[in-house]
């Protein structure tokens, strides 16, 4: 939650900027480079030339989590990888979103029934705002999820009705 956030009533000044606010954080949303399997291809591919996530204003992939505000969980999570996640996660500052891409983050995909080693679904370590499924998903589907990530934010409001993200953290 960042200082501005929940400590005022809902109104006209409140309204106005949420909206500056909100286009401030879709258009420059800065992903964590983080990957753990094959998925992790398709998202360095959307971040290369031909797909150029940087249209939308996402290409500033950062080396640390304390400088990024978007965890995009590419691949395979296992249990002993799942602990590392969520202190990445814990790592970046508040407001944070979570993409899961691909049908191993989302539930265990072809390890579901028999991978004794893969945790069934990210969402049980942090909290995912966005699902990219796919076995991977091509860079258009990473590229539709951000855009529906940039409307999530769009409806993000510093009014005090809001429920916090630090709540819903706890609640995973
Ligand atoms: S969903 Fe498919 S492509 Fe992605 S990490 Fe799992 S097996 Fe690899």
């Amino acid at each position: 939650m960042s200082w501005i956030e929940n400590r005022f009533e809902p109104g006209l000044i409140v309204t106005s900027l949420d909206w500056a606010i909100n286009w401030g954080r879709q258009s420059s949303v800065w992903p964590m480079t983080f990957g753990l399997a094959c998925c992790a291809i398709e998202m360095m591919a959307t971040g290369a030339s031909r797909f150029d996530i940087d249209r939308f204003g996402a290409g500033a992939f950062r080396g640390s989590p304390r400088q990024s505000d978007l965890m995009i969980v590419a691949g395979t999570v296992t249990y002993k990888m799942a602990e590392r996640v969520r202190r990445l996660y814990n790592q970046m500052p508040e407001p944070k979103y979570v993409m899961a891409m691909g049908a191993c983050t989302i539930g265990g995909g072809p390890y579901f029934k028999h991978g004794y080693h893969v945790v069934k679904g990210v969402d049980l370590v942090v909290p995912v705002d966005i699902y990219v499924p796919g076995c991977p998903p091509r860079p258009e589907s990473l590229l539709e999820g951000l855009i529906r990530l940039q409307d999530k934010i769009r409806n993000d409001t510093i009014g005090k009705d809001s429920l916090t993200r630090a709540k819903k953290a706890l609640a995973v």
